[in-house]
């Protein structure tokens, strides 16, 4: 284990019904500190058999929760969200070892995990219906009911705030939740479980259950007592899970992947949009975010000019363990690593020598240079899929239509972002670009008030904001003769 200030229980087990279970075949899993390669901890590895006892115990919380008054769902809620900000420290702390990102910045995804719960607790009781006019001799009104037990499949890269993203609208609404963490990243999700119960959320309501995706996620998703499933992670697993889904008949929220287009003109503030592109590929969890600025579309008038700063920015940034809080750290896993340096390899063979970094830092962990690949052009692989590390691929275009047509020229459409200072042309953008988020003079400037989701293969449906409700309650029409 990490030289540690915090205590990292060497075992975790299974959450069901507020209690610590053991896995009913005794497997267990390791999870890795990717900074120093040792095992974080040991956790209980779920099957179908224990998926299936936490379903059932959130299927029997069910009844009570839903009937808890919205405002009293909300004060409790509110004692969770402020549990789990007063632990953020520590939570943090064990965030970083388990997922190798920058301290600062576990700190940021557990204190917004607390926010998504405490803004959607200040919701629970404001999930209204609407009164529809009718003719005469009849009153018409609809009611949101929550949906039923809500399964959450998590990705490794946001293991805390995406668990928060999903978990909070569901229980807001009245759902309960059955969470399975990535099997790379499994501690702050079961974390967050114990402490939900202690802050005095009932035992039931909030279920997590680690394990590998073939093992826990499928039986999850195919559980006939799951009502709605929240998949976030790539899209051939989104497509499968979105496929079983639908036989099940339930509704499903898919949030996926991106190669998402940063596009800079001449006119735009170079020394803000040199930040902002090298928090969106490289400082920001080292590019491995779903939400990264991948593809640098430049100017031509402005490719050189602004290729000189980024470098010089890029050059200065620190790499090392997470816990010392550098600009970029571990890659989160081994696979991951390996993933990355193929894609460089790739980059070499497709666009030449990258202009800088294409090697793995020489040291014991999972850490990559930060990487830009120059000359890139559309029929090239690292164009056009989704690398998930710290590697650019930079376009040049002549015009306006030029950068529309590259930008929407892949078959993702999760976020999109501009650099100018002609405000027309940013808003010619934001409505010609197939993205679901568009960033202007920014990246990930959008905060969790706002939808949050992706066109085309990027996903279906919307997290974050009032959007987010929608996806955890069903409508029902009453119509009465009086
Ligand atoms: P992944 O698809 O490999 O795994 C995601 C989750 O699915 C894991 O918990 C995994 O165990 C589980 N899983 C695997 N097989 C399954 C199956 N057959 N049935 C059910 N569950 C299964 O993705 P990842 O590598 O963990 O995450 C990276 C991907 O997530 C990237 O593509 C990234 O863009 C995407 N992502 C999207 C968003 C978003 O909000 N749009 C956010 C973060 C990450």
């Amino acid at each position: 284990m990490s030289r540690s200030p915090v205590e990292i229980p060497e075992e975790y087990g299974l959450f069901i019904d507020g209690e610590w279970v053991d896995a009913s075949s005794g497997e267990t899993f390791e999870t890795i500190d990717p900074a120093s390669e040792e095992v974080v901890a040991t956790v209980a590895a779920a099957n179908a058999d224990d998926v299936d006892a936490a379903v059932s115990n959130a299927a029997d919380a069910l009844d009570e929760w839903r009937s808890v008054p919205g405002r009293e769902r909300g004060r409790i809620l509110m004692d969770v969200a402020d549990a789990i900000r007063e632990d953020a420290d520590r939570l943090a702390w064990i965030e970083t070892v388990d997922n190798g990102k920058p301290l600062s910045q576990a700190k940021t995804d557990v204190l917004r995990c607390g926010e998504y719960v405490a803004y959607y607790a200040g919701m629970a009781d404001k999930i209204e219906g609407e009164s529809i006019p009718m003719s005469e001799g009849y009153v018409d009104y609809t009611v949101h009911e929550p949906l039923g037990v809500t399964g959450h499949i998590i990705p490794w890269n946001f293991p805390v705030g995406i668990l928060g993203r999903g978990l909070a609208p569901a229980l807001a609404a009245g759902n309960t939740v059955v969470a399975k963490p990535a099997e790379q990243t499994p501690l702050s999700a079961l974390e967050i479980g114990a402490l939900a119960v202690e802050a005095g959320l009932p035992a039931g309501v909030f279920n997590v259950v680690p394990g590998f995706g073939p093992d826990a996620g499928e039986p999850l998703v195919r559980h006939d007592d799951v009502a709605q499933v929240t998949f976030t992670g790539s899209v051939p697993t989104g497509r499968l899970v979105g496929k079983a889904a639908i036989e099940g008949l339930k509704p499903v929220h898919l949030e996926l992947g991106g190669k998402n287009p940063n596009v800079v003109y001449p006119d735009a503030d170079l020394d803000r949009a040199v930040e902002s592109t090298v928090k969106s590929i490289f400082s920001r969890n080292a590019g491995q975010v779903c939400s990264s600025g991948s593809r640098l579309l430049l100017h031509e008038d402005v490719h050189d000019e602004f290729l000189d700063r980024l470098l010089t920015a890029v050059d200065d940034l620190s790499i090392a363990p997470g816990v010392e809080d550098p600009d970029v750290a571990a890659i989160t896993s081994k696979e991951q690593f390996d993933s990355i340096m193929e894609y460089i390899e790739i980059g070499r063979e497709e666009a030449g020598e990258p202009l800088i970094g294409g090697e793995a830092v020489d040291r014991t962990g999972y850490f990559i240079e930060p990487t830009i690949f120059d000359g890139v052009e559309m029929d090239m692989r690292i164009a056009r899929e989704e690398i998930f590390g710290p590697v650019l691929s930079v376009l040049t275009f002549s015009d306006e239509r030029e950068a529309i047509e590259i930008a929407n020229d892949v078959d993702y459409g999760l976020v999109s972002g501009i650099f100018t200072s002609d405000i027309g042309r940013a808003h010619r953008f934001a409505r010609e670009v197939d993205a679901g988020g568009v960033y202007i003079n920014e990246w990930f400037s959008s905060g969790i008030e706002a939808p949050f989701g992706g066109y085309k293969d990027s996903g279906l449906g919307r997290a974050k904001g009032l959007a987010a409700l929608e996806e955890y309650t069903q409508t029902k029409n009453v119509c009465a003769r009086i």
